[in-house]
């Protein structure tokens, strides 16, 4: 095979801007899939929540015939949750198609993007879509192009994804633009592990890209990060069907299968070599992914413990970075402590469990991982401990430090919102360390840099910086290890049980203002019952706010006069379907949907 006849792209472009309906139309023009095949629409987000949510949660790659050209197209995953998949899969490509629609231009969740392409020496290629809309403006987009990101836009290809309007146009561009991969074929293998999912035919399937070497069938590999050898059984690619191969290349991606249980044996960005012949080195850039999110999931109904336990294994089947185990609490019964990349990623795999395995879920307050340093004590050395929930803390006597986790966020945003954002940071602890401007005029974007503990931010930090900027504000991080931190375990107290459910770690300093949040929220969420109920914040028996929910004196059927059954009888129906949603705290019933909502900072 002749590498100089291989490209290998991803796709970069705001959502919305026509990324998916691009790929869709790619393949086509190739070949991959006929006009009947197609009609399931956006064929590369193959998980019922991913076209829901218009993300893409698991890279997928498919090969184009074009030309005598080998054309590899990957998807990324667009979120910072998914940071280390995305730069993997970058990793695996030399160029890409930057995806800008005609009538929106340039907006903010590009520039970070391009950015982490430019980072991987992509050749980017600019592809104005949506020329078809009566409000396309391609001459405005070109300059912006050009004058925001700062790329060449002369040669920017004019598209309708829709309407298939410079497709050819597209193909030829990554042809004559981008280069071809470079790589040795003479040399031991080295290929890397851009991402592996589980298929109920074929077992694990690993993505890898090959970058010196052949990986063939039959030969005996090793990982080199995770140490284990595996005997390939399949090669092949995704047109986007799949199509068995008897090797690949150097500068080739494609598939492979390896007789291999379960992702979790796999690890994206490890390097994979031949047993026989390994290579000296693996490639550069390795990284462990580690939970940085813990919250605890509960069936609503004890029930269900099982059920619950059965989908996890499910679908850690397909998703190797979210963690579990067992867990037991006093309010809420057997559940599971649950680790994941970020909030999104949480919320992901919330939303798989109630909707692909029909379960309802009690989610606890995220918390991140805090290092707590115990004091010595007479006949034990000190000690730390690494703290996932907060319903294990140590008693405060016996705590001599604790350090909470860091990171270094960007976060670029149109002038006009920079000062509630610039406020949104300062309240959360940041501590700033940069501000610059991107881009003239109307498009004018600063670029801030600050330093947040990332317990602050795994609440509803970025929802808010959404909110604030009206979607415009982009936001990346990466993190810079732990800092000490004063801070203290903020318990919340319903009818005088504490609920462990909603404790939480927070600073000192904004314990009294979270307490009454959550205490005002709460008097919103519980429903009213026959008797008076106090809801309390505390920090070890020091209550630092308080609400009261007032008693209920009117049965719920009496505003219906008797007269009007059907309505009295539904009433009781929604009433009876409430009851399976709620748990009861002493003689305190609260719905499922008040801990989510409660933990939800207003
Ligand atoms: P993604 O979020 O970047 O993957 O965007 P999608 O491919 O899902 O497209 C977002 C919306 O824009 C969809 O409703 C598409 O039908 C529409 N769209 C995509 N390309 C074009 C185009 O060239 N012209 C017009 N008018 N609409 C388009
Ligand atoms: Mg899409």
């Amino acid at each position: 095979k002749d590498i100089t006849k291989i490209r290998n792209f991803s796709i970069i472009a705001h959502i919305d801007h026509g990324k998916s309906t691009l790929a869709d139309r790619l393949i086509q023009r190739t070949g991959g899939l006929t006009e009947r095949e197609m009609t399931h629409g956006q064929i590369l987000d193959n998980m019922e929540i991913e076209q829901e949510r218009g993300i893409t949660i698991k890279a997928q790659t498919v090969r184009l015939e074009w030309n005598g050209y080998e054309l590899n197209l990957m998807d990324t995953p667009g979120h910072v949750d998914f940071a280390y998949e995305v730069s993997r899969s970058l990793a695996a490509c030399e160029g890409a198609l930057l995806v800008v629609d005609a009538a929106q231009g340039v907006e903010a969740q590009t520039l970070a993007n391009v950015y982490q392409s430019i980072e991987h020496d992509h050749e980017i290629v600019p592809v104005i879509n949506k020329i078809d809309l009566p409000a396309a403006d391609p001459e405005g987009v070109r300059q912006e192009i050009e004058e925001i990101i700062g790329l060449d836009a002369s040669e920017a290809v004019l598209a309708s994804a829709k309407s298939g309007i410079g497709i050819d146009e597209v193909l030829q561009a990554i042809v004559d633009k981008i280069p071809p991969p470079k790589g040795d074929r003479d040399a031991p293998l080295k290929a890397m592990l851009v991402d592996s999912w589980y298929d109920p035919y074929l077992g694990v399937v690993i993505l890898v890209r090959v970058m010196d070497g052949v990986i063939r069938k039959g030969a005996q590999i090793k990982f080199m990060a995770a140490g284990t050898m595996h005997l390939v059984d399949r090669v092949g690619c995704m047109r986007p069907k799949i199509e068995q191969l008897q090797e690949l290349g150097p500068g080739e991606i494609g598939f492979i299968t390896a007789q291999i249980k379960e992702v979790a044996e796999t690890r994206v960005g490890d390097t994979i070599t031949d047993a026989k012949r390994p290579a000296a080195e693996p490639l550069p850039g390795f990284k462990e992914v580690q939970p940085v999110v813990f919250c605890g999931l509960f069936p609503v109904d004890a029930n269900d413990f099982e059920k619950l336990r059965d989908s996890l294994y499910k679908l850690r089947l397909n998703d190797a970075s979210f963690s579990f185990e067992m867990e037991s609490s006093a309010a809420l019964g057997f559940g599971f402590r649950c680790g994941f990349l970020g909030l999104l990623h949480l919320e992901i795999i919330q939303e798989r469990l109630t909707r692909e395995y029909d379960l309802d879920l009690i989610t606890t307050a995220p918390s991140v991982v805090y290092k707590i340093h115990l004091s010595h004590s007479k006949n034990e050395a000190a000690k730390v401990i690494e703290l996932h929930n907060p319903a294990d803390m140590p008693d405060p006597n016996r705590i001599e430090m604790i350090e909470e986790p860091w990171i270094d966020a960007t976060i670029y945003v149109p002038d006009e919102y920079l000062g509630s954002i610039l406020k949104l940071c300062q309240d959360r602890r940041g501590i700033q360390k940069d501000l610059t401007y991107v881009g003239t005029g109307s498009h004018a974007r600063a670029m801030l840099r600050y330093e947040l503990p990332l317990n602050e931010v795994v609440f509803d930090f970025y929802d808010r910086l959404k909110s604030i900027s009206r979607g415009y504000a982009s936001f990346d991080y990466h993190q810079i290890g732990h800092r000490e931190g004063d801070l203290v375990k903020m318990s919340i107290l319903v009818n005088n049980e504490p609920v462990d459910a909603l404790s939480m770690i927070v600073h000192r300093g904004n314990a009294e203002a979270r307490g009454r949040g959550m205490c005002e929220r709460l008097k919103d969420l519980i429903p009213r019952h026959m008797f008076k109920i106090p809801i309390q914040a505390a920090i070890g028996g020091k209550v630092i706010a308080r609400e009261t929910i007032a008693a209920l004196r009117k049965d719920v059927t009496a505003k219906c006069y008797g007269g009007d059954a059907t309505r009295k009888r539904k009433l009781l129906e929604k009433q009876k379907e409430g009851k399976k949603r709620m748990r009861e705290y002493g003689s305190v019933s609260i719905p499922q949907d008040a801990f989510i909502a409660a933990l939800r900072m207003g």
